[in-house]
């Protein structure tokens, strides 16, 4: 059904042990964002939305990234596909650095690396039928060349992301806030990724549909071994898709785990007062909640030592001064506190 021979210039192995093991591998990827003053001023600062972020997804895997609003974590996953340009780390994707690769070569790594946003009805074209939405991309990348393939192409993946082919002619407005993701996921998969950005793909919808959706990308991802980056600010969202979870903080990541581990065993302040902010019956949770003081400090002056510190309920004279390190303190754990 499709021309392979189309995407050339960037092909990938995926029968290399080596390569298998790293989808996509981001090492110390920083995003400033320069501000200047009035109409002739220079450039006095920078907004640090990302600073020194590294991550690895492996084929097949599901990596939840969370945090507060503002901590930079949508931003890492535009600079990811590419949407917004790195100012200094490396991206790689199956063992390529796609971290500066320009105009054709970055439209082919679009194919593998797709997005999903937050807000699906602004994510579509509201002039555009669902068909014309699909493909488009489609056409793009010059997949299901003949007009019948390309029909049966989108009514294929109508039906994969439980809709119906005759919706194809309808326009966005006529759908609900889930049957537009369920037409974003539909547009993105029909170029078949090997990784999609999920960013924020449920905020915006009621909490039934939003288990209706993840259930979606979870069959989805069965079926296609595919790798998600899913970015949520709410943990208890996270949870539920999520082989491993980062926890994302002011720019930077303060801990990472398998799911389990950081829900079960959290090491990090931060981490600790996210989860108890996840909604439980249990009324002895419901006491242990954690309410940080203050609001996050601005990325264009962070504090100095660790980031969290102003806010953390365990921190001592020296956490203003030394930065702790992002370092393993068990197998596969990782954590950023002096205390951990
Ligand atoms: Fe809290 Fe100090 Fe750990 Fe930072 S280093 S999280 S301020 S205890």
């Amino acid at each position: 059904m499709q021309n392979q021979a189309t995407i050339p210039i960037l092909e990938f192995t995926f029968h290399n042990d080596k390569l298998m093991q790293r989808l996509l591998n981001v090492e110390n990827l920083k995003v400033h964002f320069p501000i200047k003053r009035g109409a002739f001023g220079g450039i006095k600062h920078h907004v640090m939305a990302v600073d020194g972020v590294s991550l690895h997804i492996k084929p097949g895997e599901t990596v939840g990234l969370v945090g507060e609003s503002g901590c930079g974590k949508s931003t890492l996953g535009q600079a990811i596909v590419r949407l917004i340009e790195p100012t200094a780390g490396t991206i790689r994707f199956h063992e390529k650095d796609i971290t500066r690769i320009p105009g054709r070569r970055l439209r082919n790594i679009r194919r593998h690396i797709q997005i999903i946003f937050q807000d699906p009805f602004a994510s579509l074209n509201p002039r555009m039928t669902v068909k014309q939405t699909i493909e488009e991309a489609l056409q793009i990348h010059r997949l299901a060349r003949s007009k019948r393939r390309r029909l049966e192409r989108v009514e294929q993946l109508l039906v994969s992301v439980g809709l119906n082919p005759t919706h194809a002619t309808r326009y966005p407005h006529e759908f609900s806030g889930g049957q537009r993701q369920r037409i974003g996921i539909a547009r993105a998969l029909a170029v078949e990724p090997r990784l999609i950005v999920c960013d924020e793909p449920v905020s915006a919808l009621d909490v039934s549909v939003q288990a209706q959706i993840i259930n979606l990308l979870n069959d989805i991802q069965a079926e296609h071994n595919l790798a998600y980056l899913f970015i949520a600010h709410d943990l208890a969202v996270v949870e539920h898709i999520s082989h491993r979870i980062l926890v994302m903080y002011l720019g930077q990541i303060v801990e990472s785990a398998e799911a389990d581990i950081i829900l079960r065993n959290p090491r990090h302040p931060y981490t600790r007062a996210l989860i108890s902010a996840i909604p439980t019956t249990e009324p002895e949770l419901k006491r242990r909640r954690i309410i940080l003081p203050g609001d996050v400090p601005s990325p264009i002056t962070p504090p100095a030592g660790c980031r969290f510190h102003p806010r953390c309920p365990d921190a001592s004279s020296e956490c203003g001064i030394e930065v702790p390190s992002l370092r393993q303190i068990a197998a596969g754990h990782w954590a950023a506190c002096h205390l951990a």
